[in-house]
């Protein structure tokens, strides 16, 4: 009997030894398999439509933004998705959003005190450091692409009014009349600044009725590729009832848009003057550079200096990780992200 017994232990620890090899050899092939598989590129992108005193927005009103934030964040999304750069994500995205009378960018953009539209608009690449931009133009229908073309195919970085015009016709930019930039609502708002009793000329069109009020409706884009490399843009109509010939910080370098693939990339709104006093864009960069701050901190120390001074608005931004971060002083922000293999996120107002 005491043999049985003996016999039966024996079976028993056998088994449990056996199967515990069995694990342990699985836990270490899982573990091989994690370490081989392949890392996913962290691509993505982050657009904003300005920032304001944007409060309680309609359904309608709602609805509008974000079906046309959607589509330039899936313009963008697309192109980083197959492979493309980030700078052709960044230029076609701002394309939609210059498009769309919604912004103060392209169509629908805000006008100057002689109730022209006059637009700046500027991109950066983070992996040369190259950078182009256009400021004070008055019939380009994309300004953002121009911005491009000088980049890409001229020795500068910033080109302005007539002269470069002139000089981008050859590239066959379409080129538009100045009326074709203005819209209604956009004349009402500078009639109402400048004093003046408001007297349409033409009902405004529904699309117009939907224009938010709220201070800001510059457009901005930063995109990270699956090559690692970082861009950022900017375009606007700059500030309603401006002085002909001001030019704000979103051509401006440093100010309203700056890329580096050793840092981040940023794109700002708000008063520009004061983004270009302090630099703004290239601050941000270059507090997580030197002092080694997060995306969101050296945001939120940029944006304090501007308010120091006077100023308010806000940035978008991502990091060589693909972090995606924002921050603002005003109320609200039009902004939007998606990243590698997520949802899109589209938000207004504060968190
Ligand atoms: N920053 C732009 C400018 O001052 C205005 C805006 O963000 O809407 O020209």
């Amino acid at each position: 009997m005491k043999k049985i017994y003996l016999l039966f232990a024996f079976i028993l620890f056998s088994f449990t030894a056996c199967k515990q090899n069995q694990t342990a050899k699985q836990t270490q092939t899982t573990d091989l398999q994690t370490q081989t598989k392949p890392v996913k590129p962290a691509y993505a992108i982050v657009i904003h439509g300005g920032a304001g005193y944007i409060k309680n927005l309609s359904p309608e009103k709602e609805k509008a933004y974000r079906e046309k934030m959607s589509e330039a964040i899936n313009t963008g999304y697309k192109i980083l998705e197959n492979g493309g750069s980030a700078v052709d994500a960044v230029e076609k995205t701002i394309n939609v959003l210059e498009n769309s009378p919604l912004f103060n960018a392209g169509k629908g953009a805000v006008l100057n005190n002689l109730g022209q539209v006059e637009m700046d608009a500027s991109i950066m690449d983070g992996k040369t450091l190259n950078a182009g931009a256009v400021a004070g133009v008055h019939h380009i229908k994309n300004p953002i692409s121009a911005a491009r073309i000088v980049m890409d195919s001229s020795k500068h970085v910033l080109l302005c009014g007539e002269g470069a015009e002139q000089y981008l016709k050859q590239f066959g930019l379409e080129m538009k009349e100045n009326s074709y930039f203005i819209i209604e609502k956009r004349k009402k708002q500078l009639e109402k600044m400048q004093g003046k009793k408001t007297a349409l000329l033409n009902t405004p069109s529904p699309l117009e009725n939907i224009i938010d009020d709220h201070k800001y409706g510059t457009v901005g884009c930063v995109a990270l590729d699956k090559e690692g490399n970082i861009a950022a843009g900017t375009s606007t109509g700059g500030l309603m009832n401006k002085k002909y010939g001001r030019i704000g910080d979103s051509p401006i370098i440093g100010a309203g848009t700056y890329a580096s693939n050793q840092t981040c990339g940023i794109s700002c709104t708000g008063t520009g003057e004061y983004f270009i006093r302090t630099m703004a864009a290239h601050e941000a960069s270059e507090l997580m550079r030197y002092k080694n701050y997060s995306l969101k901190e050296a945001q939120k120390s940029a944006i304090q200096q501007v308010e120091d001074l006077g100023g308010d608005g806000g940035m978008i931004g991502l990091d060589k990780e693909g972090t995606i971060s924002w921050y603002f002083n005003t109320e609200g922000m039009f902004r939007g992200y998606k990243k590698a293999g997520e949802k899109e996120v589209i938000a207004f107002y504060k968190e």
